[in-house]
């Protein structure tokens, strides 16, 4: 359908479609930036790109969120900072692999996708890792998914000037399908542990409470300096090299506000260690562990919101098993964990909840673990 749509753009066929996956992080929330570990896995709702490389320098790009409509821009005058709007990731992108030093210029770019915009689902990581991996392939770049994915961020980092990790476009380059992703942001080693909720009699739900976070304002910005500012105080290179044994005397030493971010940061990490640990043995007692980590981002780190709490109330009251919200927060989405036969009297528990606090009808779909980004013609 969409090769259609770009020959109607651009006037000749693509050379290929490459896909890249949204993420739910199951557990392992701010701890990227502190150099600590997540558990992310990829969707199945990807964003596509069907491109074809051009020979005189321009970068155009369309996606079926904008019909009709191509940004025209070119690539040797790419610079960060620039009004391109939604272009801005993909123009990213290439402007992160020429600063790189691979010598690629510009293309024909379509945009498709059905990972929900702004709902903590990575929309932003999976446009970037789509581009980035038909660039890759379109100029047989010797680049591997890990460098891809670091790109991808310093795109959204430097060019589009958001400040976020590294997670969710490690997420989105690596995960395998049936597997979770555990990552440590430190040197960026990972590691498949396999996860199939089905086969365990368990379903994950993913609620999207339709309120829109917006990462560019300060609030992201002002909790990563909090936690750098504090491994700064404790003598530590970062926060993940606090251990849970030495968590009350750290305290202890810290300035009141920064307190409840290092208590945060240090059992979250701890949260991840404990995850691993049961999710191939008895992932059902994943459950209480999401549910923890909920409370750590309400009331340590604060970045939940009425919507997110409010699922996470309801689903637990209706017999979930356990249930956090998912992504940088103040808004977005909600991972759910409950069995099969419960399932749909979670969701409508949920759905019920939000009429009857008068809030916009929630999002609310079966996550199932899957690939990361790859070719697909
Ligand atoms: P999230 O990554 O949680 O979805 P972000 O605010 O980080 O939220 O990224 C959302 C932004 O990514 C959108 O505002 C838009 O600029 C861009 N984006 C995502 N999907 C598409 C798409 N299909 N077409 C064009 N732009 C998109
Ligand atoms: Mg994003």
């Amino acid at each position: 359908m969409s090769a259609a749509v770009f020959r109607g753009l651009f006037g000749h066929d693509p050379e290929g479609e490459w896909a890249a996956p949204g993420r739910v992080n199951l557990i392992g929330e701010h701890t990227d930036y502190n150099d600590g570990f997540s558990l992310p896995i990829a969707l199945e709702q990807t964003v596509r790109a069907w491109a074809r490389r051009r020979d005189d320098g321009l970068l155009r790009l369309a996606s079926t969120r904008t019909p009709g409509r191509v940004v025209e821009l070119d690539v040797a005058a790419l610079v960060p900072g620039g009004d391109e709007g939604w272009a801005a990731y993909p123009a990213g992108v290439v402007w992160a692999l020429r600063r790189a030093g691979h010598a690629v210029g510009g293309a024909d770019v379509l945009i498709d996708s059905d990972v929900p915009a702004g709902a903590g689902l990575s929309s932003s990581a999976a446009l970037e890792c789509a581009v980035a991996t038909a660039y890759a392939d379109l100029h047989g770049l010797a680049l591997g998914p890990r460098e891809l994915a670091l790109l991808a961020q310093r795109a959204e980092n430097e060019f589009v000037g958001v400040p976020c990790g590294v997670m969710d476009q490690m997420a989105s380059m690596c995960c395998r399908a049936g597997s979770a992703l555990h990552l440590d942001a430190r040197d960026l080693a990972t590691r498949d542990i396999p996860f199939d909720p089905g086969a365990a009699g368990l379903v994950l739900l993913v609620v999207d409470t339709r309120v829109h976070h917006d990462l560019g304002d300060g609030a992201y910005a002002a909790l990563r300096t909090g936690c750098e500012r504090a491994a700064a105080l404790l003598g530590l290179p970062a926060l993940r090299d606090l251990a849970p044994a030495d968590l009350d005397a750290a305290l202890g030493r810290l300035p009141a506000e920064l307190r409840p971010l290092v208590r945060h940061v240090v059992t979250e990490d701890e949260r991840v260690r404990q995850a691993v640990d049961v999710l191939e043995k008895d992932p059902a007692a994943l459950g209480p562990i999401l549910t923890a980590g909920h409370a750590s981002l309400r009331d340590d780190y604060r970045v939940s919101c009425a919507e997110t709490d409010l699922v996470v109330t309801t689903a637990v009251a209706a017999g979930a098993l356990g249930a956090r919200m998912t992504g940088g927060g103040f808004g977005g989405s909600v991972v759910v964990l409950v069995e099969q036969g419960a399932a749909a009297g979670v969701a409508e528990a949920v759905t019920a909840a939000f009429a009857a606090a008068g809030h916009t009808a929630p999002g609310i779909h079966t996550a199932t673990p899957s690939r990361g980004a790859h070719r697909v013609r």
